[in-house]
């Protein structure tokens, strides 16, 4: 087999990957080689088509999962230089004060973070500057303390101006998304388009991976990417301590790459399946997994698509995506527990719909979305050990996952449809992935202090073995309910000073 050798493999070009390979980069001169299964998104007019993007499925990944009944699906997940961030609606959120610490919900206790806000908020800033968030702070009753967000935030248009004046007029507190887009209105920057959210950006204009941080880096002399090259396999030393090598599978050849460290960002579905596949006599349950915990845990929030119609009013919104609500994000109105975020989502597309609802025509749909506004209502799920990765004998990723939680998930619903009536809105329709939806996996191998009770600890290192470093939101102890992809960015700028400041290169 050959080998070659680095200081530093990074395996997975994400949110996780992205961001240490940037940030590893700009603060040392180790050898680092970044490993990305999948290749470079073409610039193309496809990247904007619905068609191609909704029907065709053209960007996602072919490979297909089981379920729990042993069920094949196609999951939504894409293997590409910077991974699902290609295809993210770039909302990029700062976790609550509060999802730090134990939470009770209905359906059990959402558990507390080795971490509090406070350790990560001068990374959230750094995060939001990497990634060029627009926010407004002061508006959100739920928002931790912090300064003011790098960029103004991107103003609404007409009609969802007038939907937030209601909403205030409901009594509701809505505040701007913070979203991360490169120089919105300029010649060469954002043009505030209606194919965001799920599209790659044409116009390399979002925050994303490969734009903010796997670019830059691969402009480093010390920098070298690998397309189409995915890890298979782990190998350590006899005594287990320590990562000696990967085993990476390129055009066709099983190659052995060496380093003194190994950092780890598939994503959380397939770290959890890449640490089960490198079990080992040292490590029979599979690399790292002392606890038990590795592929346990799995979480991907509770989501509904929501869109409020009326047959009198088109909305002519190009941009959509500006809107939050949080006034339930701690309590109901008739419930002390948490029931989640609602946010505005981009503009939905006839062929989008369609897949919710195959049997109706394709021109049935275009009136119908025209005059329709697209919301998100998004809940906790909470760790369960039975909730898990696995890999089946002939190698395939089986996802067991039974959804928790829905109580209030259904009630965060129901108050989000009440809400749109008051709008004046004359009917809402929603649609969910359910446990399909993979697009927030997290949790797969959580970060804490016991070793018996996490796989990783604070800094994100294995218990176990000391050169391995996972970086993917497969550390999150809980889901929270706003999107996960700042929180990943945050810690991955905590885990790269921490290999920096305590030489581990
Ligand atoms: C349509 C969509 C919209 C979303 N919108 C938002 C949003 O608005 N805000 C938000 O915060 N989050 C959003 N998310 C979620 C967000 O994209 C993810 O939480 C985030 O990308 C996860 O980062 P990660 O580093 O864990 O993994 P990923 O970004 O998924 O990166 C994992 C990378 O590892 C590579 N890889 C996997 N296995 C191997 C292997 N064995 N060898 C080599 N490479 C491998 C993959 O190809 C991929 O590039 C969205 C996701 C989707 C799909
Ligand atoms: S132009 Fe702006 S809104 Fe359109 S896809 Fe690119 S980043 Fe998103």
């Amino acid at each position: 087999m050959r080998k070659e050798r680095y200081d530093v493999v990074i395996i997975g070009s994400g949110a996780g990957g992205g961001t240490v390979a940037q940030s590893l980069s700009a603060r040392s001169p180790a050898s680092l080689l970044i490993l990305e299964r999948g290749d470079y998104v073409p610039r193309e007019d496809a990247n904007w088509s619905p068609e191609a993007v909704w029907k065709d499925l053209r960007y996602r990944t072919k490979e297909h999962w089981l379920d729990d009944r042993g069920k094949e699906f196609r999951p939504y997940t894409h293997y590409c230089v910077g991974g699902n961030t290609k295809f993210w609606g770039s909302v990029l959120y700062r976790l609550r004060r509060e999802d730090f610490q134990a939470t009770e919900h209905v359906d059990g206790v959402s558990p507390a973070w080795p971490i509090d806000y406070d350790t990560l908020e001068p990374f959230y800033e750094r995060a939001e500057r990497l990634f060029h968030v627009h926010g407004e702070h002061g508006l959100d009753p739920t928002e931790p303390p912090r300064g003011p967000f790098p960029y103004e935030p991107i103003p609404h248009a007409p009609v969802m101006e007038e939907l937030v004046d209601k909403l205030r007029s409901q009594g509701l507190h809505p505040s701007p998304l913070p979203l991360g887009l490169l120089s919105p209105g300029a010649p060469d920057g954002c043009i505030l388009c209606d194919t965001c959210n799920s599209f790659p950006c044409k116009l390399h204009a979002k925050s994303e991976a490969d734009v903010c941080c796997i670019r830059p880096a691969v402009r480093q002399p010390n920098v070298t990417l690998w397309t189409n090259a995915c890890a298979r396999r782990l190998v350590t030393d006899p005594a287990g301590r320590k990562v000696e090598a990967v085993e990476v599978e390129r055009d066709g050849e099983t190659l052995r790459v060496e380093a003194s460290l190994f950092v780890v960002s598939c994503g959380a579905v397939n770290s959890a399946a890449l640490l089960l596949r490198s079990a080992n006599d040292a490590h029979p349950n599979g690399l790292a997994n002392s606890s038990g915990l590795v592929g346990r845990r799995y979480m991907a929030h509770l989501a509904t698509m929501m869109q409020g119609f009326h047959p009198f009013r088109p909305n002519e919104t190009v941009f959509q995506k500006t809107v939050a609500i949080n006034d339930f994000y701690f309590r109901g109105p008739d419930t002390d527990y948490p029931l989640g975020h609602i946010q505005s989502q981009g503009r939905t597309h006839p062929v989008m719909a369609q897949t919710a609802y195959p049997f109706i025509p394709l021109w049935a749909y275009a009136p119908w979305v025209a005059r329709g506004v697209d919301w998100l209502a998004m809940s906790e799920d909470l760790p369960r050990a039975e909730n898990r990765v696995v890999v089946a004998p002939d190698g395939r990723i089986r996802l067991d996952y039974r959804p928790n939680n829905m109580g209030p998930h259904r009630r965060l619903v129901k108050e989000t449809k009440r809400i749109l009536r008051r709008l004046g809105f004359w009917s809402v329709v929603k649609h969910s992935h359910g446990s399909r939806n993979t697009t927030h996996q997290c949790g797969t191998l959580c970060f804490g202090t016991d070793p018996r009770a996490s796989v990783l600890d604070p800094f994100c290192r294995s218990h176990d073995v000391g050169n391995l470093f996972v970086v993917d939101a497969s550390f999150f102890p809980s889901s929270a309910a706003v999107n996960p992809g700042l929180t990943i960015v945050a810690q991955a700028l905590r885990v790269s000073d921490h290999i920096v400041d305590a030489d581990l290169t």
